[in-house]
């Protein structure tokens, strides 16, 4: 009875926790939040209409006027093209002139003095370039309709500060999205709901300290987190990911131990280069290339563990200077071990 008792109450907690995690993007601003910018939570969700009143209890929208907009013929909706008169802290509406705003354009902000930028749920696309080097924005806000976050959109925002949210509406980050964002702090997690980051999405970001990769994702393109310097501890690539890009952890200094999946074959050039605190790497029986200075550099490797035989381990190929400049390290086979001049030692049967 014990048992199935506390069956019931573990299923209840699952319950109860699925319920929470499904509904952090249904509350408007308060889950997507990024910075310090909390607004005080409503009795209901809202839900504005393009007029930006809410259609529940007629609670206007407090959008910040004289933004420019281009109308898109095709859609019927509006698409926010510069900054016009506002500046500071701009919000962007739910609608203009009856329509929706369902987009932000390209270079649409680039470069502007804005401080803040709160992002509507009717918003889907946030175009190429749209933020890139608006050195002064401190925390944005992104909508929970948003789905694709273009290339280089938040470049060299170095503003901004603490913990960045993407909500679980994302499913594409283009190439250098958020490259440089230096001042980003704490983990980032990238929810299950995103299935392709571009290339260096996250370069340059050396205050984030931990990083979750989305379930889906199959490759870790070209230098995703190359110069993540802040990033300690345990790194764990999702089992989905048949490829670590060329220096996608390039100078990722802090990171003590990376664990690969099965579902790896290819680790590029320059993959783990320079990750000069690293002491431990675990290796699938299913890694077919081990790219050029993929691991150079590593000088606090000490053990690296292979899940194949000695034999598969001799059988990867293995481009050159994979290995220069690491530590003295071990590697430990299923039936044997290799020191680092290639001498094996079978176990014992
Ligand atoms: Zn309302």
């Amino acid at each position: 009875m014990k048992r199935k008792f506390l069956t019931f109450l573990l299923t209840l907690a699952a319950v109860l926790c699925l319920c929470f995690a499904l509904s952090a993007c249904d509350s408007g601003n308060g889950d997507v939040e990024q910075g310090n910018a909390q607004q005080p939570e409503p009795e209901h969700t809202h839900s504005f209409t393009a007029d930006n009143v809410c259609s529940g209890c007629g609670d206007k929208w407090n959008y910040t006027a004289g933004l420019q907009y281009e109308l898109n013929n095709e859609t019927d909706t509006y698409t926010v093209i510069g900054i016009g008169e506002a500046s500071g802290d701009v919000t962007i509406p739910y609608g203009y002139q009856g329509k929706a705003v369902t987009s932000i354009g390209e270079n649409a902000f680039r470069g502007d003095g804005l401080t803040n930028i709160t992002i509507p749920d009717s918003v889907t696309s946030i175009g190429i370039r749209a933020f890139e080097y608006c050195s002064e924005l401190e925390s944005v806000t992104l909508g929970c309709g948003v789905t694709s976050v273009g290339d280089h959109a938040f470049e060299g925002c170095n503003g901004l500060t603490g913990e960045l949210k993407i909500p679980n509406s994302v499913s594409s980050i283009g190439d250098v999205a958020f490259g440089d964002c230096s001042g980003l702090t704490g983990k980032l997690k990238i929810p299950d709901s995103v299935t392709s980051i571009g290339k260096e999405a996250f370069s340059g970001c050396s205050g984030l300290t931990d990083i979750e990769l989305p379930a889906g994702v199959t490759s870790i393109e070209i230098g995703m987190f190359y110069g993540c310097s802040g990033l300690t501890g345990e790194l764990k690539i999702p089992n989905s990911v048949t490829s670590i890009g060329n220096y996608a952890f390039m100078d990722c200094s802090g990171l003590t131990s990376i664990l690969i999946p099965d579902s790896v074959t290819l680790i590029g050039n320059w993959a783990f280069d320079g990750c000069s605190g690293l002491k431990r790497i675990e290796l699938p029986d299913g890694v077919t290339l081990i790219g050029m200075f993929a691991f150079e550099g590593c000088n606090s490797l000490a053990d690296i563990q292979f899940r194949g035989t000695v034999k598969e381990w001799q059988a990867i190929e293995k481009e050159s200077r994979w290995n220069s400049f690491t530590g003295d390290y071990t590697i430990t086979c299923t039936d044997g071990t290799i020191d680092q001049e290639d001498n094996v030692t079978y176990f014992e049967q």
